[in-house]
């Protein structure tokens, strides 16, 4: 069995040792060679790491601190390396050392990806295995990222929720409050101005990075490449992009998403989603998220990370994706799965507050700083009602604000259960926020009831915004045809006039899903008439592949 230095739950499924019936079936993926002591197989930062299974001797992985390491996990005979990152291709978070002379299988990672595809027996146990070991170097705080920063930044919030949704392991070091923090300011000459910082694999330092940059650094893009032709773009990556990006993907389609952010699209936000098949006792979003995203890079489709579209170029043939980032990308056929995001609150003080006391989700935010404090959740669907009902359970008291006269027509009946037996909510109908105050983070709020006309000021310093959502079709740009509201519209909603608009040039309608140009299709919460649950962007997601396949073989060229 393996020896490891991390607390971990559930042993034998983290680090299970294989049967020689087993290691006898994986050695036909890769080659079996000897090794020698000291050798190393792989580093942290290296790109195409190759997956090993220990068949003689040991195997150490170490995490590299500067002049010293710490021991990971120490494998034995029968046990294998890797976790998420190697999958997707991502650079390596550790280190890899023989130790002793042996003997080992070496697996190139397509190989690896061979194997899980053919292997059900064997892909379960390595799936399974890679997932859980993701989750102990997070909580473990094992991994090739250090942020130092500050809680009263917001960049340094965005940066760590954006490493958090994307489930990457990170040490946090906050400068006022850390000796570690002070250490490395003085290291490496960072100031005031610099916060925050990204420190990668202990040597590449950024001042103040953007998303894009972390994502760069960090590697979470590696081996992408924009100039091949796709069959399929997938643009967003919620639970709609990812069930495309499954389905295309394991039916043999070569599929590229592209996600601006990071997995998980607003479902990532949710503490627990109750109402989706087959979890009974609910899951988080940001679970789902982690599951669906390995499922896609299973089954080989590439996932890229903090990769905003700015625009479509309908007018070629392939169709063309344009990068915020300048990139190119063509493709036959386009899903588009970029979702909705929150509105945001209408006063003048709000981009001040934004991620200083403002957020647009509730899940990302430390626990502890919220404990024994008054909390505000502003709007009345079903992702105000379940942040409201997480929030109680630690929060002392949470106000929720509605504009309308209740939340009968917006929420499920069982979370408006749960709010009205709460002695810890409080809703506020027909009421808005007026007025936000604080020096540097959010300190007060001031609210008006619309019916009695009455204000009320409270020493709130936390406020969630989930209000309704506007579409993400900016990016579209007169290429197809919208409804009133901006969302896409698809299949028999589309006009003869909105086919008239944007040219339709076959004699075949429009199939389900599409839009009114052939071979874009629209799924998920971004298209018009769409039901806002996690389950229906599933199926549309997976129902438009079907007909990307159909456009793919010529059956509905109908030209
Ligand atoms: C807090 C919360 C709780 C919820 N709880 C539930 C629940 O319990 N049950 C339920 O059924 N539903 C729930 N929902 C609704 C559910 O999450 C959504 O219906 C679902 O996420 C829609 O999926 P989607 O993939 O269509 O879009 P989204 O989830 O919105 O994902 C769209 C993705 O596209 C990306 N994107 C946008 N523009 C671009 C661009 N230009 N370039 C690249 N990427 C882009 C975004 O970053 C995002 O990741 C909840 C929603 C929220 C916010």
């Amino acid at each position: 069995m393996a020896v490891t230095t991390m607390h971990v739950e559930r042993r034998e499924q983290i680090f299970p040792t294989l049967t020689e019936a087993q290691l006898e079936r994986i050695s036909h993926y890769g080659t079996r060679r000897t090794v020698k002591d000291g050798e190393l197989l792989f580093q942290q930062g290296d790109e195409g790491t190759h997956f090993f299974v220990v068949v003689r001797g040991e195997l150490d992985v170490v995490q590299p601190n500067g002049d010293s390491e710490t021991l990971i996990v120490r494998h034995q005979p029968g046990n294998f390396t890797g976790e998420t990152a190697m999958l997707a291709g991502r650079r390596a978070l550790a280190t890899g050392r023989v130790r002793g002379d042996g003997e080992v299988v070496d697996i190139p990672p397509a190989g690896l990806r061979n194997l899980v595809v053919a292997d059900a027996e064997l892909s379960e146990m390595l799936m399974r295995a890679f997932i859980l070991r993701r989750v102990a170097l997070i909580n473990n705080h094992f991994g090739d990222a250090v942020v130092v920063g500050s809680r009263h930044c917001a960049r340094t919030q965005a940066i760590r929720e954006f490493l958090e949704r994307n489930s990457h392991p990170y040490v946090y070091l906050d400068v006022e409050q850390d000796e570690g923090a002070r250490v490395l300011v003085e290291r490496f000459q960072i100031g005031p101005q610099d916060i925050p910082v990204l420190i990668c694999r202990g040597t590449k330092i950024l001042k103040h990075p953007s998303n894009e940059e972390v994502a760069e650094c960090l590697g979470f893009n590696a081996g992408i490449a924009c100039s091949a032709v796709r069959d399929v773009v997938v643009v967003g990556a919620g639970p709609a992009g990812l069930s495309a990006a499954v389905y295309a993907a394991s039916e043999g389609l070569d599929v590229l998403v592209l996600e601006g952010n990071a997995p998980g699209g607003q479902a990532g936000y949710s503490a627990k989603i109750e109402n989706y098949l087959g979890f009974p006792t609910g899951i988080s979003g940001q679970a789902l998220a982690g599951r669906a995203f390995a499922q896609a890079q299973k089954f080989g489709a590439e996932v890229a990370i903090a990769s905003k579209v700015a625009r479509l170029d309908c007018t070629t043939t392939p169709y063309a994706i344009e990068l915020e980032n300048g990139h190119r990308i063509r493709t036959r056929n386009v899903v588009i799965a970029s979702g909705a995001e929150y509105r945001k609150l209408d006063i003048p003080e709000r981009p001040r507050f934004e991620n200083m006391g403002l957020y647009y989700g509730a899940m990302f935010l430390d626990r502890k700083v919220l404990e024994g404090q008054e909390v505000v959740v502003v709007g009345g669907g079903n992702s105000a009602g379940q942040a409201a009902v997480y929030l109680s359970g630690f929060a002392a008291h949470v106000h929720v604000l509605v504009r309308s006269g209740g939340l009968a027509d917006s929420m499920s009946r069982y979370l408006i259960r749960r709010i009205e037996d709460s002695p810890r909510i409080t809703l506020r109908t027909r009421t808005e926020i007026v007025g936000l105050s604080g020096k540097t983070e959010l300190e007060g709020v001031r609210w008006r009831n619309g019916a009695t006309g009455e204000t009320e000021e409270r020493p709130v310093r936390h406020v969630f915004c989930m209000m309704g959502a506007s579409p993400c079709t900016r990016w579209l740009e007169g290429c197809l045809a919208l409804d009133d509201k901006g969302f896409v519209k698809t299949g028999q909603d589309l006009t003869p006039q909105d086919l008239a608009s944007t040219d339709w040039p076959l004699t075949r309608p429009p199939l389900l899903l599409e839009t009114s140009r052939p071979g874009i299709f629209a799924v998920g919460d971004v298209r018009s008439g769409n039901v806002k649950r996690v389950a229906s962007a599933v199926g549309e997601g997976s129902i438009c592949i079907q007909l990307v396949h159909r456009i793919l073989s010529g059956v509905s060229a109908g030209a």
